[in-house]
């Protein structure tokens, strides 16, 4: 459970390089009860960490140019390690 203080710690770290967009849907999840940990993970090479799927070409370029992005599949939050 070290995970979840780690990633929040660098999000606050990030969260001046993070688009408001993305910023506030974190906000919104975090808040809902029902979604599980983790919502964020940073992710190697071209696949989501938490679900496994390949990222399409859009989110390979949204991660390499935002700090934190939001996987296409299972809508958790990622970002590059
Ligand atoms: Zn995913």
């Amino acid at each position: 459970m070290q995970k979840k203080k780690e990633v929040e710690a660098k999000l606050s770290e990030l969260e001046g390089g993070i688009s408001a967009e993305i910023l506030q849907k974190y906000k919104a999840l975090r808040a809902d009860k029902q979604t599980n940990f983790p919502l964020v993970k940073g992710c190697k090479g071209g696949n989501c960490s938490l679900c496994g799927k390949a990222f399409s070409g859009v989110v390979q370029n949204q991660l390499s140019s935002e700090t934190v992005t939001e996987c296409e599949y299972c809508h958790k939050f990622i970002f590059k390690l």
